[in-house]
């Protein structure tokens, strides 16, 4: 199912079960920005912890940085921001609408909104998002939330060597916030005006940039199988020529198959010694890398794996949605990677009146959540409670009966086959451990 259907049931889902909600709802939400619910902030704390697990912690040669989003406004005059950070903009000449659009993406001329074909002259529209800092109001207090959080990694790129004493090659890795006053925000998480980036700066020799470039595009999408995305919703892209920034020696997109067509959700590119090169030039400060054994100095290349914590956690969601038969019923179940999934186990005492039933179905909580996020349930009916933790993802629900008492085993229900298995309450962590790795 690849339908604009879908995008809707995903969406409804999102709000139902508590994913993600419009910001600022009560007051009529704000464009371009959206809250995540109990079960998106686990989702999402999920995808940022599977990131930096795989980018640093499984790594000998990454580090990691958490960077200020306020940064000196002469590091977006270094990077290009502040002169070529736009988007080209048209407003709609039908004075009913005059929609303000992106100049690149009306297509055959005419106006998504009203349909219209007439439009004004396409200017400019710097898409970082200004601020005053302190009290005084001229322009010496004008700052930037930052647009991306790469400038942050090549700003500290001689605190990192100083401080680790790291050879090449080595990389930075950062998740943080960033802002852009996107044109059109839309399509629910994927174009807002804050989000989420996972960036890496990846410093390499010259000769080995090429060689670098492929592995890291070999190791983000894989990064994307690994965590359950089917393969046929991937792929990769690697941009013409015409579309490289005049300093990259080459990019590739991770794109993803949502109901709204392939779009990217992360690009990798060779930035080759750009930015060191700039930040030194405007900074006046030397910004080089020199080799310990042959003193020799240069500027390394760089390699930037760049992607969207919220564009990959909607990939998750839409990728993990399915909707299955079962009896006359329609299951809707979301298929997550265990590792991704905000809830692991769910407890539910089959009784609640029965006061030892539920004494241990609480004891077992209280144990398992020393290990994972859990949830206990008594507040409906067996069928509904495993139809609420199909539609969050629960990849397990463990069921106390009056036989628990008795035989000190509990029902494990798998949430993809629907499967039940009996397992004793002594081996429940060790049955589900080996289950949730
Ligand atoms: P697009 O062409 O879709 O605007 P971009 O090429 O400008 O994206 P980059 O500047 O390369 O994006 O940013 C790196 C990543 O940050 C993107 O791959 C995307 O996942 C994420 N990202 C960028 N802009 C947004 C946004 N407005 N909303 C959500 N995520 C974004």
């Amino acid at each position: 199912m690849k339908t604009p259907e879908l995008m809707d049931k995903v969406v409804a889902l999102c709000k139902r079960r508590g994913f993600i909600f419009p910001s600022s709802e009560i007051y009529g939400g704000l464009n371009g920005a959206w809250d995540y619910g109990p079960m998106g902030s686990e989702l999402k704390r999920n995808v940022k912890n599977a990131w930096w697990k795989a980018v640093v912690q499984s790594r000998d040669d990454m580090v990691g940085l958490d960077a200020s989003i306020l940064m000196h406004p002469k590091t977006w005059e270094a990077s290009g921001h502040t002169a070529n950070f736009a988007d080209m903009l048209v407003d709609c000449k039908n004075p009913k609408c005059s929609a303000r659009l992106r100049a690149d993406k009306i297509e055959n001329g005419t106006c998504p909104s009203c349909k219209g074909t007439s439009f004004t002259e396409s200017r400019a529209f710097n898409l970082m998002l200004k601020t005053q800092l302190g009290a005084m109001e001229d322009s010496s207090a004008v700052c930037f939330l930052r647009p991306e959080t790469a400038q942050g990694i090549f700003v500290n790129f001689m605190n990192v060597i100083d401080s680790t004493h790291r050879k090449l090659p080595f990389g930075i890795a950062q998740i943080g916030k960033s802002f852009r006053n996107e044109i059109t925000p839309g399509n629910f998480t994927f174009r807002t005006r804050e989000f989420e980036q996972m960036e890496i700066e990846y410093f390499t020799l010259p000769e080995r940039a090429d060689a670098c470039y492929r592995e890291w595009i070999a190791a983000r999408h894989q990064w994307y199988l690994d965590l359950g995305i089917r393969p046929e919703n991937l792929q990769l892209r690697e941009h013409g020529k015409d579309e490289l920034a005049h300093y990259a020696a080459g990019c590739t997109d991770v794109e993803y198959l949502f109901p709204f067509g392939w779009s990217e959700l992360e690009g990798i590119a060779n930035r080759t010694d750009y930015d060191l090169k700039q930040h030194a030039q405007f900074s006046g400060k030397k910004l080089i890398y020199k080799d310990p054994v042959t003193n020799q100095e240069f500027y390394p290349y760089v390699i930037e794996p760049s992607g969207g914590c919220d564009r990959g956690t909607l990939a998750f969601l839409v990728d993990a949605y399915h909707e299955e038969q079962v009896n006359d019923d329609t299951r809707v179940v979301m298929k997550f990677h265990p590792s991704l999934a905000p809830v692991k186990v769910a407890i539910f005492p089959l009784l609640k009146k029965n006061a030892d039933l539920v004494a241990l179905a609480k004891n077992i909580k209280t144990d398992l959540k020393k290990e994972w996020n859990c949830v206990y349930d008594d507040t409906g009916a067996i069928g509904k409670l495993y139809r609420r933790q199909d539609e969050i993802g629960t990849p397990f629900c463990v069921t106390v009966d009056v036989q628990s008492l008795e035989d000190k085993q509990v029902t494990v229900r798998e949430r993809d086959t629907m499967q039940q298995t009996r397992v004793s309450v002594e081996n429940l962590k060790i049955y589900l451990r080996e289950k949730l790795a």
